[in-house]
């Protein structure tokens, strides 16, 4: 019996199908989110290397509150001064990178691209800090609610994509709940004052009907981005108000 020659087991590679970042390099073509040109020897897929400089991550020592990372001459209180006036009803929140320049674009394409795409580069980003891994240890991760009609109009909500990449990438036992709901239609906090933010999201969340709890487990507040604290604050009160006994905040841009 003839059997087939090794090369002829081996010249003709089996037929790849087309690797996802492929398919995602057709409809998303790789240019630097924050200066459009050619993303070429970076660690990332959607930043040059340029622009990769200008990406502050969020490496401890951090406000307790806010996440804001002190740079080794400003380490003065535990509260940064964005929030010195902020009583949070959560015991320590988190960030993940200052919402400025690039970051500040990872945060828009997260909240209205559906940053899914870049989820590559929010896993790379994630990698740098692992400290994020032991603070989510077999937490819930409870995303801020987008009202019903604003998640029909975007089609996700942003917080959720970023709790998802949380999740998948930190290997941490990672469960995401939808325990919150958003029961009153609120103004975009964007153009509002610190106290007109405060006053715009009071009692605009609730929790889900017929949820179960874990009051053993830490549950962890999920949000695209920090500004004044107030919605994360406004949903830490109804999980406290739950009798949740220990809550926690990560954001993903701290702006
Ligand atoms: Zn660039
Ligand atoms: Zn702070």
């Amino acid at each position: 019996m003839d059997y087939p020659s090794k090369k002829s087991f081996t010249s003709k590679p089996p037929q790849s199908p087309l690797s996802l970042e492929a398919i995602l390099d057709i409809f998303f073509p790789r240019s630097c989110i924050e200066c459009s040109g050619p993303v070429e020897d970076s660690h990332y897929r959607y930043i040059c290397k340029h622009c990769a400089e200008s990406l502050i991550l969020a490496h401890p020592p951090n406000c307790k509150t806010c996440g804001y990372p002190y740079f080794a001459d400003k380490i003065l209180s535990k509260n940064c001064p964005h929030c010195a006036e902020l009583k949070p009803s959560y015991s320590r929140g988190y960030t993940v990178c200052l919402a400025k320049k690039v970051g500040r674009k990872l945060v828009h394409n997260l909240k209205y691209n559906n940053g899914l795409y870049l989820s590559h580069d929010l896993k790379s980003i994630l990698e740098q800090l692992p400290h994020l891994r032991k603070i989510c240890q077999d937490a819930v991760l409870v995303p801020v609610p987008l009202h019903p009609t604003k998640f029909r109009e975007r089609g996700f909500n942003q917080s959720k994509v970023f709790a998802q990449v949380l999740q998948k990438t930190l290997n941490a036992n990672i469960q995401i709940a939808d325990i919150l709901i958003r029961t009153r239609f609120t103004e975009s906090q964007t153009t509002l004052s610190r106290g007109r933010r405060k006053q715009n999201i009071r009692n605009a969340f609730a929790l889900s009907p017929n949820i179960k709890l874990d009051f053993e487990k830490k549950y962890i507040l999920i949000d695209d981005v920090f500004t004044t604290g107030s919605t994360a604050n406004a949903c830490a009160k109804v999980l406290k108000k739950a009798g949740i006994p220990t809550i926690e905040l990560i954001t993903f841009g701290h702006g």
